[in-house]
């Protein structure tokens, strides 16, 4: 997909199709100019999942850790970090090839200290940070408390369906037309919201 690359991953037709838990990662990427490792491996099995490419990886990687702020130098980076991200491509060390976490992977992982941004929002946040995120989406107060209930029950994807639903008005005809079930409606990893989203946007 040519569509995806260092650059369109920050576009807002792109960003717009993330999940909360992509625009944790992006937002405290662009503030702090690092991700440690649980996050530089949530994102960037994420970002290889929607088609980017190894070599955009590392222009996207090496510019995030190193311009705009960045205290990194590029040959610093590729001493310590290029190694990481080619891993995760498979092109070093045991080249496996690794598959894009999905939400049970996300949640199994230890939960983000303070300066870390991997996990889940719908799990990690205050009710208060997650309310006022919600109100930007311009989700109504019923559809608020709706997720934070689910949040309560330990019901993280079931949240995350419910904001995706919706953000994204008709796309419960959408699915039923093209004979989704109620199981593949529901969303449970990142990669599928998104190509949900896309979907819904052409
Ligand atoms: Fe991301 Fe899954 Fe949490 Fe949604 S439920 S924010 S896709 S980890």
């Amino acid at each position: 997909d040519n569509e995806i690359n260092a650059k369109s991953v920050y576009s807002k037709e792109i960003s717009e199709c993330y999940p909360l838990c992509v625009k944790n990662l992006m937002d405290g990427l662009n503030e702090t100019h690092h991700l440690r490792y649980n996050g530089r491996q949530q994102l960037s099995f994420f970002l290889k999942g929607i088609g980017l490419s190894c070599d955009e990886a590392m222009n996207f990687w090496t510019d995030a850790f190193t311009t705009k702020g960045g205290h990194l130098t590029v040959d610093k980076f590729n001493k310590e970090y290029r190694y990481n991200f080619r891993h995760n491509y498979g092109l070093e060390g045991n080249r496996i090839n690794y598959k894009p976490w999905d939400c049970r992977t996300i949640l199994s992982k230890p939960r983000p200290a303070r300066g870390e941004f991997h996990g889940c929002p719908y799990r990690d946040w205050t009710e208060e940070k997650l309310s006022s995120e919600l109100n930007k989406l311009n989700l109504s107060n019923h559809a608020i408390t709706s997720v934070l209930d689910s949040c309560k029950k330990n019901e993280y994807t079931f949240a995350c369906t419910k904001v995706f639903e919706e953000t994204h008005p008709g796309i419960e005809n959408q699915s039923n037309a093209s004979e989704n079930t109620d199981a593949s409606s529901h969303i449970a990893h990142p990669n599928l919201y998104f190509d949900r989203a896309r979907q819904w946007q052409k």
